[in-house]
């Protein structure tokens, strides 16, 4: 634990396009949460920059789930606060965070399986009205009630076609594949037409391949703008796809830094091959 207060002269991230605006959408500061007597969560901080794909990782039990919860409005924070766009969103329930344009992957829940994938993709919660990266490579924005449903139906058949599941569009989701359900999980989540995107492991489960592709998918969205915080336990997977990892052990930041970086780092190659504490 010595390292805590590292200084931040690391060197700028090492985003090829040298267009990408460097603000930071989503800014997490001194969050704790305790359960009973468990500290799940210990003053952690950082930031994820616009247009980034971000790693969350660290041990099971290390707290990366309890952080998301934290940031998606799931749990309330002992301390600490969450900004989203420059704004507190500290406390804010789920719906009004995911309104701001932070979405969240949701498991398909068991009513739903009964539906078919369109279905499921017209009953996600549409996006706040306003500009957004969807609607800006949406052109032709109507106006009228009747012409926002037509504009909805077509965005979700985008979706659809932009993550290849098109074809299962009248399929129910409880005859999905697990990789499928995870890109039409994904699916919903962008209707909401959100800024930055929150995933918890959203590779759990899925075959290679479809793993491949969904992954292919992430990056071509942070090419389009979005931006990416992914929280996941394997850790060779973050390092190979995130430009910035956040490594979190017993609660706590233990490391946060470029790949080659964490991968340098003594704490921890320790925490992952259970170095005796
Ligand atoms: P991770 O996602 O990194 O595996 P979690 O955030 O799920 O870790 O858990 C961190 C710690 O908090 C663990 O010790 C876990 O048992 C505990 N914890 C998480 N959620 C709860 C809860 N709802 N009630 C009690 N303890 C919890
Ligand atoms: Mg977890």
């Amino acid at each position: 634990m010595s390292e805590a207060d590292e200084s931040a002269e690391d060197p700028a991230i090492p985003v090829e396009d040298a267009a990408v605006d460097r603000s930071t959408p989503l800014e997490v500061e001194g969050l704790r949460k305790t359960f009973g007597g468990i500290v799940a969560v210990d003053d952690v901080s950082f930031e994820v920059e616009k247009g980034t794909l971000t790693g969350l990782i660290g041990p099971n039990g290390a707290g990366k789930s309890t952080t998301f919860n934290l940031i998606t409005g799931m749990h309330d924070p002992d301390d600490g606060a969450v900004r989203f766009n420059g704004e507190d969103i500290t406390g804010l329930a789920p719906h009004e965070i995911a309104n701001r344009g932070l979405a969240r992957t949701f498991q398909i829940a068991r009513e739903l399986e009964e539906m078919t994938v369109l279905e499921n993709m017209m009953l996600a919660p549409k996006g706040q009205v306003g500009e957004s990266l969807w609607r800006s490579v949406t052109p032709g924005l109507r106006n009228d009630v009747r012409s926002q449903e037509l504009d909805q139906l077509e965005r979700v058949w985008e979706v659809l076609d932009f993550f290849e599941i098109d074809h299962l569009a009248e399929e129910y989701a409880g005859n999905l594949s697990g990789g499928q359900r995870k890109l039409l999980e994904m699916g919903r989540a962008l209707l909401t037409d959100p800024d930055v995107l929150l995933l918890d492991e959203p590779f759990a489960g899925v075959n290679p391949s479809l793993e491949k592709r969904l992954l292919a998918h992430v990056h071509e969205l942070r090419e389009q703008g979005y931006t990416f915080l992914i929280v996941e336990h394997d850790m060779d997977l973050i390092m190979n796809n995130c430009e910035r990892v956040i490594v979190m052990h017993q609660g706590r930041i233990l490391k946060d830094g470029t790949p080659t970086e964490v991968k340098q780092s003594e704490d921890v190659i320790e925490a992952y091959l259970g170095g005796e504490v």
